[in-house]
């Protein structure tokens, strides 16, 4: 298989070097709230769970913790465009998933701090958002490189233990909330598979929204037949990756996680 990896740990085929017994399906939430490193990686990393969900009536949040402003191999580009430019794309892709609420915390791109300070700010999200079920990057992710994707992560995890405890940032005034379930994407450990039959081209639109990345991510040239000939062998990659997930519980599409649920 043609390895979909971009240098930016976008989940390549054949991504999935430890692999166990896995679930199917957690139950479908009211409200799901994705939490982001960047613009796009939602669409990856659970695009189409989001959009199955949305289209059972969930109410889908998605919190990108920087701005984007790397994302262009451009010396010249205008990074404030940029950043418009990254914001709009990502709603355009939730948009594509069912619609939903798009924020960004705009730390600059390549410099997210796990500290308390961010942390304190993810914390806010989810008692205002209470969401019954969060997504996120795995932060155990072993040989991962990207700063960003480990320290989004953590913020995650570290901000779902603040939220759910009335002794943590007590002084917020708002209620302490638990979510019901933690699900990780690009997990190190999947145990979790989500159905996703029905909802590569949902999340082939969504991930192909970000059009400032069609180069630069995902090797999509400009020009008709070119750009063409690009989608066309990204969406192979993309079934081919969700054929590999969905194989973990013998299904044909599906979207792996690692799953924690007693939170
Ligand atoms: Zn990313």
């Amino acid at each position: 298989m043609v390895p979909l990896d971009d240098g930016n740990g976008h989940m390549p085929v054949g991504d999935l070097p430890h692999t166990m017994p896995a679930t199917l399906n957690v139950r479908p939430p009211h409200v799901a709230l994705a939490i982001a490193a960047h613009p796009d990686d939602v669409d990856f990393g659970c695009g189409a769970t989001l959009a199955k969900w949305a289209a059972g009536g969930c109410h889908l949040h998605v919190l990108v913790l920087t701005d984007g402003s790397k994302g262009s191999w451009d010396p010249t580009q205008d990074l404030a465009g940029l950043i418009d430019t990254r914001h709009r794309e990502q709603r355009d892709a939730l948009a594509c998933l069912g619609g939903g609420v798009v924020e960004f915390l705009d730390a600059p791109d390549g410099e997210l701090e796990a500290g308390l300070l961010e942390r304190r700010r993810v914390c806010e999200v989810i008692r205002r958002v209470q969401p019954e079920v969060v997504l996120g990057h795995d932060p155990w992710r072993r040989y991962r490189l990207h700063p960003d994707h480990r320290n989004a992560g953590w913020l995650t995890t570290d901000a779902i233990v603040a939220a759910r405890d009335p002794h943590f940032f007590a002084d917020m005034g708002i209620e302490p909330h638990r979510p019901r379930a933690l699900m990780l994407w690009e997990a190190d450990e999947p145990n979790h598979v989500e159905d996703t039959t029905g909802y590569l081209d949902t999340k082939l639109a969504a991930i192909t929204a970000h059009r400032s990345q069609h180069l630069s991510t995902l090797g999509i040239e400009p020009g008709t037949e070119a750009f063409t000939a690009g989608i066309a062998s990204f969406r192979r990659r993309l079934k081919a990756q969700m054929a590999e997930h969905g194989a973990l519980v013998g299904l044909g599409s599906g979207e792996a996680f690692r799953l924690i649920e007693g939170i």
